[in-house]
């Protein structure tokens, strides 16, 4: 039996997700032929990982047998004005608030504790209603391309900063469910794009957008401060973040309209209205309270610590140049 895919979406939206896209199961050539291409000119970073099953990353049926459907859902996590707007207040009230910059995404309680938890609700909504049958939940897998999928089901398009741009903006994480049952109607890939935009490309402060849909990660401040094995962040602290990297995403025209997340909200963690004093007055203890439940948790006390001294001894330089 065929599962409705009018039902999936308000299952989905029971679940807490702002998206849902359906696509058919089958090898993504196109998709998978780009990312060769990156990984062959090392835009990937050399990150291994990367660089094994690729073929699996596009072809979900080598991932999860007899797979016919992927479900990609997307939930809004954008909670309060942009990051720009906080700084420019900061500096406003010479708070001193940005001194240290975190991405939003990890301002918010582990995504991938929450998003799973939801997958697999939505999943146990449709056996209730159809009975059973096999499925999958991957979020931020390195074994699927939630970004190639998110395209292929309708849900977003890839913007030129590699970020897949949605109805509500690109503040969203991604889940994927995958099922071994055919679904009644599947959507087209987005044949959106940005169009003459390159806003993105402009702003990114380490020119990491080297061409328009092209990022060489090797220089992502992102990529850089998320990387768990890199020690020196000599080369990023000037701009400083410590976690992430927002810039390309708050320029975006597309995020400007973007609804704030009532359940983002909700799920914020709790060092984001103390970040600065927080972060300021650091020690294992109150990095343990603080973190623990974010994805800031995987760095570890000491790596936080390293992070904060780069971009502190940056300008402690910079002061002392000018004294
Ligand atoms: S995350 Fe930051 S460094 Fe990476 S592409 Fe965007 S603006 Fe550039
Ligand atoms: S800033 Fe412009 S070019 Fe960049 S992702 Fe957004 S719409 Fe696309």
């Amino acid at each position: 039996m065929q599962i409705d895919s009018f039902i999936i979406k308000q299952l989905a939206q029971n679940c807490g997700f702002d998206l849902c896209g359906i696509a058919k199961a089958k090898p993504l050539s196109i998709a998978k032929e780009r990312f060769e291409n990156a990984v062959a000119n090392n835009f990937h970073a050399k990150k291994e990982y990367l660089e094994r099953d690729i073929e699996r990353r596009f072809h979900p049926a080598l991932l999860f047998d007899n797979c016919k459907t992927v479900i990609v859902c997307g939930f809004n996590y954008n909670m309060r004005e942009r990051a720009c707007e906080k700084r420019e207040s900061a500096h406003r009230t010479q708070n001193n608030l940005e001194k240290y910059k975190i991405s939003k995404y990890a301002q918010i309680k582990d995504y991938h504790v929450f998003m799973k938890e939801k997958l697999e609700r939505l999943a146990q909504g449709l056996k209730d209603k159809y009975g059973d049958f096999n499925y999958k939940t991957t979020v931020d897998s390195s074994t699927i391309s939630e970004k190639a999928w998110a395209v292929q089901a309708g849900v977003g398009y890839y913007g030129k900063n590699g970020i897949i741009q949605t109805s509500l903006g690109s503040f969203v994480f991604l889940g994927v469910l995958l099922i071994d049952k055919d679904v009644d109607k599947y959507e087209e890939p987005s044949n959106r794009n940005c169009g003459n935009c390159c806003l993105c490309m402009a702003a990114c402060p380490n020119r990491a957008i080297i061409a328009p849909y092209c990022v060489d990660s090797n220089r992502c401040i992102s990529t850089i401060n998320l990387n768990k094995n890199e020690t020196n962040f000599s080369s990023i602290a000037q701009y400083g973040w410590i976690v992430g990297c927002d810039e390309c995403q708050e320029v975006c025209p597309n995020n400007k309209q973007a609804p704030i997340s009532k359940e983002a909200l909700a799920l914020q963690a709790s060092f984001f209205d103390n970040q600065n004093k927080i972060l300021e007055t650091l020690t294992p203890e109150s990095f343990e309270c603080n973190f623990k439940d974010t994805n800031i948790y995987k760095l570890k006390y000491e790596g936080l610590k390293i992070r904060m001294e780069a971009v502190e001894n940056y300008f402690q330089i910079q002061q002392n140049r000018f004294c």
